[in-house]
């Protein structure tokens, strides 16, 4: 990002790109993980309009869903396993034979196989010993290696299992033939210091070559958490558009490459200029609106209104834009308001040929902060009232599902 060598980029070539993958294999889940989001549903017509564009961009690895979930579930693997994408399409599945058969005949290339880690999964969840847990998944490894598929080993709650269970486990499938070893921080708990040490115990204990994260934003860190992970020289992080996904989300596809690429200077090989397209692609059919301040999608990424910042601006865009817009496929918003200044007043004027004398351009100036002071807040109020009773309740409602019940009879019987 040292353009014109004005800024100094303290990251690039220093600590960032000691043991980056090179290439990075890019794992969306947006399909998957992000359709998981509370309320989401994406038919298979909109699974692949969604991803082509990913294709296009670049991504590696698409995770199309879970074929054993529903018929329609197991028609969008197959649409997307036979639309001859560059990306490669798979499809994930529990350590159940069924679930794998699924998988076979959906024709998808790679498969994630999947099983809980964690005493409290085992325990309260799957009802499995860790005994139970190690054979499933071997079995269940090799069922999807003698079917000829790309297997990806993943375990829920991997980072808060018993680290020799987990040694265990990935050493087992890795001599079953498990292509990717995939750690999971299902519920976001990693911070990029633990994460390093982790990553780097892992390393040491059962030498991955191939190996991925999938990371949750319970706590505001996926983006920080893969970023250190990548570090550490992880070769498939697992990200969702916009950072779709269960509870607070995964990963941003679009935060991590654009640090990545700005930041550290690493070459993804993914279009950028397509992030925006794909951001407003996904919010459009998710239902699931991007926030304003959201990294490199949001309104806001790009807007201005400070009068100290536009001024900044309208001289170098260097000066408050580490990124320029145009680079994501966005471009930047001057906002007039309260806060704006007499540079984007004369910046604004300019438009049409105006030049006015200073006087003028102060009477003007305070004339719009004034008439910003006094907007009316009601339609926003409308609106947020509007946007939250949307959001309380997401998916059936409570009226739904009743008379869903109630159509099958079994009102009268229900305790
Ligand atoms: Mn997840």
């Amino acid at each position: 990002m040292a353009e014109d060598g004005l800024v100094e980029n303290f990251h690039e070539g220093t600590v960032g790109q000691r043991h980056f993958a090179h290439p990075i294999i890019f794992w969306d889940e947006t399909l998957r993980d992000g359709e998981q989001t509370p309320g989401v549903h994406f038919n298979p017509e909109e699974k692949l309009r969604v991803a082509e564009v990913l294709s296009e961009i670049g991504v590696s690895v698409i995770n199309a869903g879970i074929p054993v979930v529903s018929e329609e579930e197991a028609e969008a693997v197959e649409r997307l396993a036979s639309a001859g994408l560059k990306a490669k399409i798979l499809a994930a599945a529990r350590t159940v034979p069924g679930d794998i058969d699924a998988v076979i005949r959906s024709e998808a290339t790679h498969i994630a196989i999947f099983v809980a880690a964690s005493n409290v999964h085992l325990q309260y969840k799957l009802k499995m010993s860790q005994d139970q847990v190690l054979a499933a998944s071997v079995r269940s490894v090799r069922q999807a290696k003698d079917a000829g598929l790309h297997v990806a080993y993943v375990t829920e709650d991997t980072v808060r299992a018993p680290f020799d269970f987990v040694e265990k486990l990935y050493r087992a499938v890795k001599a079953e033939g498990a292509d990717r070893l995939v750690i999971a921080d299902t519920v976001g708990v990693m911070t990029p210091l633990t994460f390093r040490w982790y990553l780097r115990e892992f390393h040491r204990r059962v030498a991955p070559t191939d190996w991925s994260v999938h990371c949750h934003n319970d706590f505001g860190l996926a983006t920080a958490n893969t970023l250190t992970a990548l570090e550490e020289g992880v070769t498939s992080p697992h990200v969702c558009v916009n950072g779709l996904g269960e509870r607070a989300g995964n990963a941003p596809l679009e935060e991590l490459v654009v640090t990545l690429e700005k930041i550290y200077g690493v070459r993804t090989g993914l279009d950028l200029s397509r992030l925006y397209e794909v951001s407003r692609l996904v919010e459009e059919l998710s239902g699931v609106p991007v926030s304003p301040t959201k990294a490199v999608v949001g309104y806001n990424a790009f807007s201005h209104e400070a009068g100290i910042h536009t001024h900044g601006i309208l001289a170098h865009t260097l000066t408050y834009e580490p990124v320029q817009p145009e680079i994501v496929g966005r471009r930047r918003r001057m906002i007039l308001g309260k806060h704006t200044g007499k540079a984007a007043v004369a910046a604004k004027l300019k438009e049409r040929d105006m030049d006015l004398p200073d006087p003028v351009l102060v009477d003007l100036l305070q004339r719009l902060k004034a008439s910003a002071e006094r907007r009316s807040k009601e339609d926003l109020e409308e609106f947020l009232r509007e946007y939250r009773s949307l959001f309380e309740q997401p998916g059936i409602s409570d009226e739904e599902f009743w008379k869903l019940v109630e159509e099958m009879g079994l009102g009268a019987r229900a305790t």
